[in-house]
């Protein structure tokens, strides 16, 4: 485990957060550490220090995380850090259940579900914290993709995944898929949701382009510190050019 701690751009901390990172070492793909970066520089220039607790296998849980990010990663990835996610799920499914906000993108998303069976034959058991599971396809689903979600407006990013996910009833979709293939290429769903997690195939990083995404993390992260959330308007004019490009872009 590893901490930096990063403090508030605008003078005296108006509280701490303490974000926990998943597996920075082997789920970390096409960029999915930007998440984590815009995550750390919105709190800042919000008022808020952040505590950066990176977790690998064989460390050491923090205690009272406010807030958890992980990415994506390769099949073997999956398969090196498998036994540890499943001796810290039970912590992760008691946190979510607590309200603890979570953002996990495809390798991680799918080992959130109950399981990931690979074009190998094999199976990875995942933590069942997200009622999903996910089986490989023939062919990897890769590009551009834009969804429509009731939380956040239109989402953007990119995939490139050859899990096909299906939700079961207790989860629903992050959203609906516009251009792109999302979860599984057939049923139009992108993503899950169950209390304050986001589950998703979206890279490209995600939350550099949606800062919505990421304000409704923090939101709820602050909520756990006791602080008031009460944000400043940020100059968000980069992220919706980057918005504008991803959405013209071809698949
Ligand atoms: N190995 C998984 C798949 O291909 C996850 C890939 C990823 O995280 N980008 O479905």
């Amino acid at each position: 485990m590893t901490a930096f701690y990063e403090h508030s751009t605008q003078g005296p901390a108006r509280g701490t957060i303490r974000l926990l990172q998943l597996y920075p070492r082997d789920m970390n793909i096409y960029g999915d550490w930007g998440n984590t970066l815009v995550l750390v520089r919105r709190a800042q220039r919000q008022g808020y220090d952040v505590e950066l607790v990176s977790y690998d296998p064989g460390g050491e849980l923090p205690e009272g995380v406010h807030l958890v990010v992980g990415g994506g990663g390769q099949d073997s990835g999956q398969d090196r850090i498998k036994e540890d996610l499943l001796a810290v799920g039970p912590q992760l499914r008691a946190w979510a259940a607590d309200g603890v906000p979570m953002l996990v993108i495809c390798g991680l998303y799918q080992l959130f579900g109950h399981r990931f069976a690979t074009g190998q034959g094999a199976e990875i058991p995942g933590i069942g914290l997200i009622d999903a599971e996910t089986r490989a396809g023939q062919g990897r689903l890769i590009g551009n993709i834009t969804l429509d979600t009731e939380e956040f407006g239109q989402v953007v990013g990119y995939e490139n995944h050859s899990g096909l996910t299906t939700l079961g009833p207790g989860a629903r979709p992050l959203g609906t898929v516009r251009v792109g293939d999302g979860n599984n290429g057939s049923d139009s769903t992108e993503g899950a949701r169950v209390h304050h997690v986001i589950g998703s195939y979206l890279h490209g990083s995600l939350l550099p382009k949606n800062p919505v995404v990421a304000d409704w993390l923090l939101e709820r992260a602050v909520a756990l510190t006791g602080a008031a959330w009460d944000p400043e308007p940020l100059d968000d004019a980069w992220a919706e050019r980057a918005r504008a490009v991803a959405v013209s872009r071809p698949r």
